[in-house]
């Protein structure tokens, strides 16, 4: 036998033995990121190591905070991008645990409505329930169907809340009555099952369930009537039990504004609409205007939680935390339709912006939004490694039914939906308010040549959201189960005890890493 075979070591001792002198695989996150090394990274340029699985993956829980008060169960948020979020994506983003950024490319109304439908969608108890009075008729119901989609309502007295309660009527009262002139006084049930004012949400949906009624209205000793409770509800809650929602049940709900002087007058608009958290949008946060703007509604609106950036930096980021901020949104240039680093020579790799700025707001408490450049749910999972709270999404979004706008058929005959930056020139020219519009944040109005930051194209068809973004939550957590952690909060403690690892990918470890070798293949995300 030769001299250099090294001792054979008892197998029992494999794990002491790794406590003891041998280094530990792969990088911790400071070494990872070491940009003195070798420069920006992004998300494809890493790895995380497996850890032990010592769980089911289902029992791996994503709850993370946005801003400093909120919190959401799933860390998952759409971009205020006139192509991703509007009422339904919002809706249905809530629905699921995350949220949905309503964008500012529309008017000051028109944006405060899509707040007041996101607001409306979902209810504990109803405050200000559409009420009629005996002498409203059937139209008026069908149109109230028409507006607002719900037709169950309560009749007072006088038409208005507060006021004695008299009947109910609802779609199944009208459905074929054809006269709509006639006075809900005919057609309307009088016999009807309330509950008293100061009865909790718990007693009031029990016997709403009891019932097997639609709708509860909620009455004071005199009979008139304060709230409304509707069956549906409980419905939605049981669907989506993950749903991110404020104490009156209904959903959260964010939106974008700039931070022009009248974006202030839009803000208002928003808070009346019941508005949330609201983000400041711009491109390059760190300005004069978004720290007196930031200072304003902490001022005004001190219930209202507010977002700054975006930021790429920690000089930045610092300005915007000291000013208040609850929440920060990291990303310059990383977006998949975006051309701003290309043009400005200004931005920096997404990766190495979230590590940076994470590690310095989370020592002051602010929870970080990495924004842009996600295209899987590996992305997500690294920038929630590298300290993100919260991951928003634009283009992934995109192409599911709950964007707006239509499905069309591309050159290549497949399904596809419009996707732009909004800093394309697209984008700006169909600018619907000149006043105040998303896209000022990458325009000033003086500007005599409008240089693009975005481009505008088209994604493919990826289904309904109610789909989609379930496979993402069930990727996150099969992926967590990998790294051998139960939280997104044990991941950050152990990326920043140095326990979870990480591993640079060379370009061929790339290609290794992507399907490789096939002659065709069908890449089919989830079923
Ligand atoms: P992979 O995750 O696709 O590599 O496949 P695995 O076999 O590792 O795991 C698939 C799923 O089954 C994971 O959620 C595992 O946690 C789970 N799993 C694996 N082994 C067991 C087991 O022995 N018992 C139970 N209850 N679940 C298991
Ligand atoms: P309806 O039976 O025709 O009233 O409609 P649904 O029960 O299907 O839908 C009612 C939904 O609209 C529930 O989720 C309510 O919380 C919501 N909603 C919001 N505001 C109102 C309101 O003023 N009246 C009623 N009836 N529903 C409202
Ligand atoms: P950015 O371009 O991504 O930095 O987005 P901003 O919304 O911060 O800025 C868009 C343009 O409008 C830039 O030229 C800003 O300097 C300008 N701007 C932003 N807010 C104000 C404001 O309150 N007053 C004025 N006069 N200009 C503003
Ligand atoms: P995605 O998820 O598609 O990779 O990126 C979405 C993000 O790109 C948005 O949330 C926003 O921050 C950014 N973005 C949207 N439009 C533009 C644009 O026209 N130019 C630039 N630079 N960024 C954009």
């Amino acid at each position: 036998m030769s001299s250099t075979t090294p001792t054979i070591l008892d197998f029992t001792s494999a794990v002491e033995y790794l406590k003891t002198d041998y280094q530990r695989d792969g990088l911790d996150v400071k070494s990872l990121l070491d940009s003195d090394k070798r420069g920006g990274m992004t998300y494809n340029d890493f790895l995380i190591l497996p850890g032990y699985i010592g769980f089911a993956s289902h029992d791996v829980t994503l709850e993370s905070k946005i801003t400093k008060r909120i919190s959401l169960r799933l860390p998952l948020v759409s971009s205020p991008m006139d192509t991703v979020t509007e009422t339904d994506m919002a809706i249905f983003m809530a629905l699921l645990g995350g949220v949905g950024v309503i964008h500012h490319n529309c008017t000051a109304d028109e944006q405060a409505e899509m707040v007041r439908k996101v607001k409306r969608y979902e209810n504990g108890f109803i405050l200000d329930p559409v009420v009629m009075s005996p002498a409203n008729t059937v139209g008026d119901v069908r149109q109230v169907k028409h507006e607002h989609g719900f037709a169950g309502i309560p009749v007072t007295e006088d038409g208005n809340l507060k006021s004695k309660l008299v009947g109910i009527v609802t779609m199944r009262d009208i459905q074929f009555h054809r006269d709509d002139t006639t006075p809900l006084a005919e057609v309307m049930t009088t016999d009807l099952i309330t509950a008293p004012e100061g009865i909790t949400l718990a007693e009031a949906n029990q016997i709403l369930r009891s019932s097997k009624k639609g709708k509860l209205p909620i009455v004071d000793k005199n009979n008139n009537l304060t709230a409304l409770l509707s069956r549906s509800d409980l419905m939605k809650n049981l669907h989506f039990p993950l749903a991110s929602k404020v104490d009156s049940k209904q959903l959260l709900c964010a939106a974008a504004i700039g931070t022009r002087e009248d974006d202030k007058e839009r803000l208002r608009k928003l808070v009346e609409a019941g508005l949330d958290i609201v983000i400041m949008d711009s491109s390059q946060g760190n300005s004069m205007y978004q720290i007196s703007m930031l200072k304003w509604i902490k001022a005004t609106f001190p219930n209202i939680d507010v977002i700054a950036g975006n930021v790429v930096t920690r000089e930045q980021a610092a300005n915007l935390i000291a000013a208040g901020a609850d929440g920060l949104r990291i990303g310059m240039g990383s977006g998949s339709a975006c051309i701003t680093q290309e043009v400005m020579a200004v931005g920096r790799p997404q990766a190495t912006a979230v590590y940076s700025i994470c590690e310095f707001a989370n020592r002051f408490g602010v929870p970080c939004m990495a924004d842009g450049g996600v295209q899987n749910v590996g992305h997500i999972v690294k920038a929630i490694a590298l300290g993100a709270s919260t991951v928003m999404m634009g283009g992934l979004l995109a192409g599911t039914t709950e964007s707006p706008g239509k499905y069309f058929l591309s050159a290549e005959g497949k399904m596809v939906k419009a996707y732009r930056g909004m800093g394309s020139i697209d984008a700006m020219e169909s600018q619907k308010s000149a006043d105040n519009a998303a896209t000022g944040r990458y325009f000033s109005e003086g500007d005599s040549v409008r240089v693009a930051q975005g481009v505008s194209g088209s994604v493919l068809d990826r289904g309904s959201v109610t789909k989609f973004v379930p496979y993402l939550q069930a990727g996150l957590q099969h992926s967590l189960q990998d790294i051998g952690v139960t939280s997104i909060e044990a991941l950050q403690k152990g990326v920043r005890k140095g326990e979870v690892r990480f591993e640079i990918r060379t370009v061929s470890a790339q290609a290794e890493g992507n399907v490789h070798g096939l002659h065709e293949f069908n890449k089919k995300l989830y079923a």
